[in-house]
């Protein structure tokens, strides 16, 4: 089958690799119709991780259900089925509280548990930018989807930035009508956007400086803010009279940058504490990484970052993180969608056979206007 395989720092091609198939009895085999470049998939392009070469990228997938193995009950060939980023046993003791994201099972890594598709570090799972993907756990994994054609580039929101943007807004303890600050304008803060706007805050800052982005934001009934043209926490504070918001969530990562360009990997945490009130939350989703010793190039080396802790305690704020946990929203979601109310699709900028996958990286990559979502179609 034809596959987007990792070859190297900013070098992905498009080649044949043997087909997925059935490995275990609880395996189902996804004839995949769209599956979504990642900001976190830069992260491996970039050459900032481990990730080896040769390993199928792509973690936000959708499909057909091809095939299944002899365990699997639930889940039947021809079910149209969104994909979780995580992989999970569904059994172990962080499965069992929800905590899809961190199972205790699926990744035999030495230190880290979760595991995902086509990731480094997260297990040897391949991805799914390909023509096929090996889901394990597939009854427990896989979320059926309203057969046909209809809302594809909503469903394809839901193995990964819908959910993610929920979970960054749920860690900030958010509540009807409180005020949000989302750090971020891609896909992940866009969807924290939306997320926070359907959860009723009274309103919603959205900060970047990537003037499409904004206008997404926006569209989602947010009040942007464009950090190119002043200090982003002063602008916040003199929108809400000096008293800073409620919640704040962190969606941009450790590659934050200044106006200049120039990255600070604590930039956007150092925002946080000081726009957020005292007694205020904040949700962490995007991704910060121990040191990785077998890195391509610098950048997440160091996985110790600074930043104002101090006024974090000062201000007694709490702070939630890491990878979200997928199953706990994707259903909730699906049906937001399927009602009319979510319309988390409005971000998709390219669709793209597989074929173009290479260019699509390099021109998510380079942050090309108007390159916001990316997603590739293998069948097509
Ligand atoms: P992205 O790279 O498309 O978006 C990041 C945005 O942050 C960009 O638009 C950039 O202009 C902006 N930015 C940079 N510096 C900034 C600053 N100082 N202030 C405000 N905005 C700034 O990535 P994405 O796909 O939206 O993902 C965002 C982060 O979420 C990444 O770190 C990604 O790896 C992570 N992520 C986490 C999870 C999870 O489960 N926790 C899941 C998916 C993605
Ligand atoms: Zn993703």
């Amino acid at each position: 089958m034809k596959a987007v395989v990792y070859q190297g720092p900013r070098t992905v091609e498009v080649k044949d690799v043997p087909d997925a198939r059935v490995e275990q009895p609880n395996d189902a085999v996804i004839r995949i119709t769209t599956t979504n470049i990642c900001g976190s998939d830069l992260h491996m392009y970039e050459g900032r991780t481990a990730v080896e070469e040769g390993k199928v990228l792509g973690h936000e997938n959708m499909g057909i259900v091809e095939e299944v193995g002899p365990g699997v009950e639930r889940v039947k060939v021809g079910d149209r089925v969104s994909v979780p980023f995580n992989i999970a046993c569904g059994s172990c003791r962080n499965c069992e509280h929800g905590w899809t994201s961190f199972c205790l099972r699926t990744n035999p890594t030495e230190g880290v548990d979760g595991a995902a598709y086509g990731y480094a570090n997260m297990g040897p799972y391949d991805g799914g930018q390909a023509e096929f993907l090996r889901v394990p756990h597939a009854d427990f994994n896989l979320l059926e989807l309203p057969q046909g054609t209809e809302h594809e580039n909503d469903f394809t929101m839901l193995s990964d930035v819908f959910p993610t943007g929920w979970h960054g807004v749920e860690l900030s303890g958010m509540a009807p009508g409180d005020t949000v600050a989302v750090f971020g304008a891609g896909p992940v803060g866009l969807m924290a956007a939306h997320a926070a706007v359907l959860k009723g805050a009274s309103q919603v800052f959205v900060v970047d400086e990537e003037a499409d982005r904004l206008a997404l934001a926006g569209r989602f009934g947010a009040t942007p803010v464009d950090f190119s043209a002043g200090d982003p926490v002063q602008q916040i504070l003199e929108a809400t009279g000096g008293q800073g918001v409620d919640r704040g969530v962190e969606a941009v990562g450790y590659q934050a940058h200044d106006h200049t360009g120039e990255e600070h990997p604590e930039l956007v945490l150092d925002n946080l504490v000081q726009v957020v009130r005292s007694a205020g939350g904040i949700g962490v989703v995007g991704v910060y990484v121990p040191q990785d010793p077998g890195a391509a190039t610098e950048g997440a080396k160091e996985g110790r970052i600074g930043f104002d802790y101090g006024t974090f305690f000062t201000k007694g704020q709490q702070m939630g993180t890491g990878q979200a946990p997928v199953k706990r929203y994707n259903r909730q979601l699906r049906d937001l969608v399927v009602a009319g109310r979510a319309t988390p699709g409005i971000i998709v900028s390219h669709e793209l056979g597989l074929e173009q996958a290479v260019e699509g990286y390099a021109r998510f990559d380079a942050r090309e206007d108007g390159w916001t979502k990316v997603l590739l179609h293998p069948g097509a």
